[in-house]
C-alpha cells in the first residue's frame, strides 16, 4: 500500500475472482462461464462493421438494449437499468441505498463474496445472517429488518433457490427497505420474481449476461424495479462513467436478446447435464445440494474439499474452493458440456480410488 491511499480503505479486503492460471490448458470449471458460445446474432453484430464505430462514444442511455429487455421481460423501459456486469449493478445498489445511519444491510453469510465486501469499501454496517444446517437460507430471518437486504436466488455457492412465494414474502415484510433479489442463476432453474416490481416499489432484481446469455467476457448486467429505484441507479452511473457499457458489448447484448431461445435452450441443456453429473458424484460418495444453478455443490465422505481441489488442479480441472469452515468440505463444481463432465467424473473417480 502507498502512503497515499485513502485511510478508510487501508484495511479493505477485496474480493479475489476465480483463479485463471497460464500455465496450462485447463477444464475451466471454477467461475461459472457457459460452455456454449454466443449466439450466431452477437457473432454477426459485432462486425467490423462496428469495430469501424470505437472511435465514437457509445449510446449512454443504451435505449435500444433496455427497450428489448423490456420486451423480453414484459416490463417497461423505464423498469430497466444496464450496466458493465451485475457486479456493477450491486456495487451501485450499496451505493445508492445502503448508508451506516438508517440503512445498513443483511445478506446470508454464506453467498456471493461481492455483499460482503461492497458493504465494507461504503462503511455500511453489515449482518450476515448464517444459513440453516442444510444450507437453505431461512426466510423468516429476513422479515421486518430494519435493513436492506440482499439475497442471491438460487444462492451461490449453495446452489439452492428461495420460491416466489418466499421472495414475496420478504420483500413485503421489508416496505422501507430495498431489497436486492441478485437472479444471475435464476436461468437454470429457479423461479424470477420479476413480475412483483410492479407491485413492490422496494424490490430491484438483479440479472447478468454472463452465465446463461454466454457473454461473461463483455460484461453486461441489467436490473428491473420501480422507475424511482432505476432513476437513482442511473444517477449513480452518471455520476460515475455514463459510457461504462462499451460499444461491441451493447450491440452484442442487443443482438443476444434476438437469440433468446437459443440461450434457453442451453440453460435446460446445462440442467440436464447438472443432474447428469450430480447422480454420477452421488454414487461416487459425494453428498450434493439442490442446485438450481448452472454449478454443483458438492462434498465426499471421504476425501476433503481441498485436497480433491488440489489433485484435480493437478489432473488440468478447475474447480472452486473455498476456505471458509463452514463450507470447506465442499467444491463448487460449474457445470461444463457433458464432455467435460464425463471427464471430471472420470478423474473424480480415480482420485478418490486413490486416496
Ligand atoms: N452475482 C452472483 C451471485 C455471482 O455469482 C456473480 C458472478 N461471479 C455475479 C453476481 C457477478 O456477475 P457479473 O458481474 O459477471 O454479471
Amino acid at each position: 500500500m502507498s502512503r497515499f491511499m485513502n485511510q478508510k480503505f487501508a484495511a479493505l479486503e477485496a474480493y479475489t475472482p476465480g483463479e485463471q492460471p497460464k500455465d496450462m490448458q485447463y477444464i475451466k470449471l471454477n467461475t461459472n462461464e457457459s460452455p456454449f458460445p454466443p449466439s450466431k446474432s452477437v457473432l454477426d453484430a459485432v462486425n467490423s462493421k462496428e469495430v469501424a464505430k470505437l472511435n465514437l462514444y457509445p449510446d449512454p442511455v443504451c435505449s435500444t438494449l433496455k427497450k428489448k429487455l423490456s420486451e423480453l421481460y414484459s416490463v417497461k423501459p423505464e423498469n430497466v437499468f444496464v450496466s458493465n456486469g451485475s457486479d456493477d449493478i450491486l456495487n451501485f445498489s450499496f451505493m445508492a441505498f445502503c448508508n451506516d445511519a438508517d440503512h445498513p444491510v443483511k445478506f446470508p453469510a454464506i453467498s456471493y463474496g461481492f455483499y460482503r465486501v461492497y458493504a465494507e469499501l461504503y462503511g455500511v454496517s453489515y449482518e450476515a445472517i448464517p444459513l440453516a444446517e442444510d444450507f437453505s437460507i431461512r426466510v423468516e430471518d429476513y422479515l421486518g429488518n430494519n435493513a436492506n437486504v440482499v439475497i442471491a436466488n438460487p444462492n451461490a455457492p449453495t446452489g439452492l433457490a428461495l420460491s416466489h412465494a418466499e421472495i414475496e414474502q420478504i420483500v413485503r415484510a421489508n416496505p422501507d427497505f430495498v431489497v436486492v433479489i441478485d437472479e444471475a442463476y435464476v436461468d437454470f432453474g429457479a423461479e424470477s420474481c420479476v413480475d412483483l416490481i410492479d407491485r413492490y416499489d422496494n424490490l430491484l432484481v438483479v440479472r447478468t449476461y454472463s452465465k446463461s446469455r454466454s457473454m461473461a467476457g463483455a460484461r453486461l448486467g441489467f436490473a428491473f424495479g420501480n422507475a424511482e429505484l432505476i432513476t437513482d441507479l442511473e444517477k449513480i452511473k452518471f455520476s460515475t462513467n455514463p459510457y461504462n457499457i462499451n460499444r461491441l458489448t451493447l450491440r452484442a447484448g442487443e443482438a443476444a436478446i434476438d437469440e433468446d431461445a437459443y440461450y434457453m435452450e442451453n440453460c435446460k441443456t446445462i440442467a440436464t447435464i447438472r443432474e447428469w453429473t450430480q447422480e454420477k458424484l452421488r454414487a461416487l460418495g459425494f453428498t450434493c445440494t439442490d442446485s438450481r444453478a448452472n454449478f454443483i455443490f458438492a462434498k465426499h465422505e471421504r476425501v476433503g474439499g481441498k485436497a480433491l481441489y488440489l489433485a484435480l488442479k493437478e489432473r488440468g480441472i478447475l474447480v472452486r474452493h473455498f476456505d471458509s469452515p463452514a463450507i470447506c468440505d465442499y467444491n463448487r463444481i460449474t457445470v461444463g458440456t457433458k464432455e467435460q463432465m464425463e471427464t471430471l467424473v472420470k478423474t473424480i473417480s480415480s482420485i478418490i480410488t486413490k486416496e
